[in-house]
């Protein structure tokens, strides 16, 4: 049921990052008669007092064309999408623009994308999630913006309740219900009852099974993106949302201490002189660590991730066992150390680092690798060998393995440092042939 428009006047006032844009926005359209509105998650997040500036624009125009004028006018990298004549806009430093021509939906089959058709405003804002997300700002004059609210979302907004439109909405997409869980973590909300009953109703008959697995695996990543991740899993699994994409995958609450670890954990990375990595590309290994190899070799067929990143995560599940019992032998040299981790990522690194971080020894391993011996390098090879008069063949190797551990266990960090110990290493090693 459609409420009458409610509109807010009242008293917020627009950043100032944000009031920047919408300015500019507005000189594209001055003289023009053009109606276009904020709506969506940005304006959730304003009535909240959050930043967002990832800009949804919905207009009664044609979207891909206005989305060209904001582009010339305001650069950034433009992409567009013909088919819905929508235009997204990369403006860099994490602001995007993406506008769309208001749009009706309809879903011919539970759990598949809908047909989309142009629509008027309402019809744009009927087909989305939640009361919250359905908010349109007029931003004409910037110094007295207005919400026009047709749902009642300011009211479940400031009461912390995450309401469908209509009964039918978990039927015709079944993602919300992760939507819905992973708002609740974010912004600590609750669900309004109907439509957790609708949620505990749609689970029951199953909607999930008609939703692709590759989708809602895109839901799961969006929930390990949140800051609180850890949150997220717990309320997914309590809702049981893994098992829809794969049957033997489960979180207990080692997977959760983990995500929960990580968040800790960026603290400490520092210390371990860890670089810039993708978090996420840790959590998904966490979040993987349960499945067995062929299990993953099975989930992982459904998922559309790179060929490359499937290829790794197989084969990090292969080598797991083995690479923990060498970095937990007693005695394990340098060499070895050295060996084990170097062909492996940073993420990788991290990962055995997470789920291993009540083993001193495991810990303090890495502590070691990462530390000291990460950026140690060989810079002399084969070349410089044969240049000192060696005769090729498996020597070669055994003078390389030699060169490596002299280097690792001393600060040779110049080409010439080495070349002197190559020197000696060919030297003695003369000597020793010559006393066998
Ligand atoms: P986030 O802050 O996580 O990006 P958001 O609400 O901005 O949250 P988007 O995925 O960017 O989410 O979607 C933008 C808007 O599109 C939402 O605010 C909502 O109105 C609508 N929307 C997104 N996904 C759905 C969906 N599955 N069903 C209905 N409406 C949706």
């Amino acid at each position: 049921m459609i409420s009458n428009k409610k509109i807010y006047k009242h008293n917020f006032m627009l950043p100032n990052k944000l009031k920047s844009i919408l300015s500019d926005i507005n000189e594209v359209i001055k003289h023009k008669n053009i109606i276009v509105y904020l709506v969506g998650g940005c304006v959730r997040d304003l009535l909240l007092g959050l930043e967002n500036l990832d800009l949804d624009f919905v207009t009664l125009d044609d979207g891909l064309n206005f989305a060209k004028m904001v582009h010339k006018r305001m650069g950034g990298k433009l992409t567009v999408h013909n088919n819905f004549r929508t235009g997204s806009i990369n403006l860099g430093n994490r602001i995007n623009i993406d506008i769309v021509t208001a749009r009706k939906e309809y879903y011919e089959e539970p759990g598949k994308l809908p047909k989309v058709e142009f629509g008027s405003l309402l019809d744009d804002l009927i087909r989305r999630d939640f009361t919250m997300n359905t908010l349109l700002l007029d931003f004409k004059n910037l110094d007295n913006p207005i919400i026009y609210d047709y749902f009642d979302g300011v009211s479940d907004l400031y009461n912390k309740k995450i309401r469908v439109l209509h009964d039918n909405s978990f039927i015709d997409d079944p993602t919300r219900i992760y939507r819905a869980v992973r708002f609740t973590c974010r912004y600590n909300f609750e669900i309004e009852d109907n439509t957790l009953k609708l949620i505990n109703k749609a689970l029951k008959n199953n909607v999930l099974t008609s939703v692709s697995e590759d989708r809602l695996f895109t839901e799961i990543i969006k929930g390990i993106k949140e800051r609180n991740s850890y949150k997220v899993l717990k309320k997914y699994d309590e809702f049981n949302l893994f098992s829809f994409i794969s049957n033997t995958m489960f979180i207990n609450n080692v997977i959760i201490d983990k995500f929960n670890n990580l968040e800790q954990i960026n603290k400490i990375k520092k210390g371990y002189k860890f670089p810039q990595i993708s978090d996420t590309e840790v959590k998904i290994m966490i979040l993987f660590h349960n499945l067995k190899e062929k299990e993953l070799q099975n989930l992982l067929e459904k998922l559309s991730l790179k060929k490359d990143t499937k290829k790794k995560l197989l084969e990090l599940k292969e080598n797991y066992g083995k690479t923990l019992n060498i970095l937990s032998k007693p005695n394990l040299s340098s060499y070895e150390l050295y060996k084990t981790l170097n062909k492996k990522t940073y993420e990788e690194i991290l990962y055995y680092l997470i789920m291993n971080y009540n083993d001193n020894i495991i810990r303090s391993r890495i502590y070691q690798y990462t530390t000291n011996f990460k950026n140690k390098k060989l810079l002399i090879d084969g070349k410089d060998i044969k240049d000192l008069g060696v005769k090729e063949g498996p020597i070669y190797k055994k003078i390389l393995d030699i060169m490596l551990k002299e280097t690792l266990n001393n600060n040779l960090n110049t080409k010439e440092k080495q070349l002197k110990v190559l020197k000696e290493v060919i030297k003695n090693n003369e000597r020793s042939d010559y006393n066998d």
